[in-house]
């Protein structure tokens, strides 16, 4: 098969697995207790029916940050994502971080109308917003009720408490203060990223970019979230084989149901003969531009 073969379009919108054990996304968690709390919530009670929302800021950046290291693995440098003008709070850090692997934001624009494949996918000045749209995650602990083909999850609303105890000897270890974050438990659904303009390099990049998170789960700078000391943040995640249709796609999720014979052929061809062709197109586009 070769690129002129695929038909491109057919691949705009696309889902990333994502599963996690804990995910604290610090105070940024939108639930919706009132739906079920009728007047009566309590926080500790496991038989709570929340669910709620994790917004799509620290996905992204989370997913940004594995595509940037396969773009740094070609040799190349990726677009930094904040403003070079920025107000950063430690000095020297911008150009630290150009020494490593990263080139100033939209730099790429001056011999590029696309600029680089990062900033082709993410954007950055005002009127670019970026070729791939991500979407917050719907969560609810209910799992009938969770759409995965509309890139939602089952996931199961918890709030942590964390005394903060004085370490002054004569204090006997009084409580300081208490604090509370939000998370997610046992997290299981689909992430959906659809793109503006689809290439077949960005195929390639997502697909290398979830490859590296997955195998990467565990270092601390490819944690999802907050909590990353204490167990949070680990993720696993792949890219669902775009090739599914609707009643295979939810087999991934149905725990009680593995593959069938003709998913299995289409894991083959997708391996085969499509993801060859995407990562060849991030290739060219990656190592023929300087
Ligand atoms: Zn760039």
């Amino acid at each position: 098969m070769t690129l002129s073969d695929i038909e491109i379009a057919s691949f705009r919108d696309v889902f990333v697995r994502i599963k996690s054990e804990l995910l604290v996304i610090d105070d940024s968690i939108i639930t919706d207790r009132h739906h079920a709390s009728n007047g009566n919530y309590v926080d500790t009670d496991p038989q709570n029916q929340i669910g709620g929302i994790i917004p799509a800021f620290s996905l992204s950046g989370w997913l940004r940050h594995g595509m940037e290291c396969v773009v740094q693995r070609y040799g190349r440098t990726a677009c930094h994502p904040g403003e070079s003008n920025a107000n950063f709070r430690k000095e020297g850090l911008y150009n630290r971080d150009l020494d490593a692997g990263y080139h100033p934001k939209g730099e790429c624009l001056d011999e590029y109308e696309d600029g680089c494949v990062i900033f082709d996918l993410f954007g950055g000045f005002g009127n670019f917003p970026g070729n791939v749209m991500r979407r917050p995650i719907k969560f609810s602990p209910v799992r009938t009720s969770v759409d995965y083909t509309r890139g939602q999850a089952e996931g199961h609303y918890r709030r942590l408490n964390r005394n903060v105890v004085s370490r002054n000897e004569g204090d006997n270890r009084e409580p300081l203060r208490n604090t509370e974050v939000d998370a997610v438990a046992n997290l299981d659904g689909a992430w959906h990223l659809s793109f503006r303009e689809v290439k077949p390099e960005f195929i390639g990049l997502l697909a290398e970019g979830v490859e590296y998170l997955n195998t990467h789960q565990t270092d601390f700078m490819h944690q999802l979230g907050g909590a990353r000391n204490f167990g949070g943040g680990i993720v696993d995640c792949e890219l669902v084989n775009p090739l599914y249709e609707e009643s295979e796609f939810w087999r991934v999720f149905d725990r009680g149901k593995s593959n069938t014979n003709k998913m299995d052929t289409k894991d083959d061809e997708w391996a085969h003969d499509y993801l060859p062709e995407f990562q060849s197109a991030l290739t060219e586009r990656v190592e023929t531009r300087q």
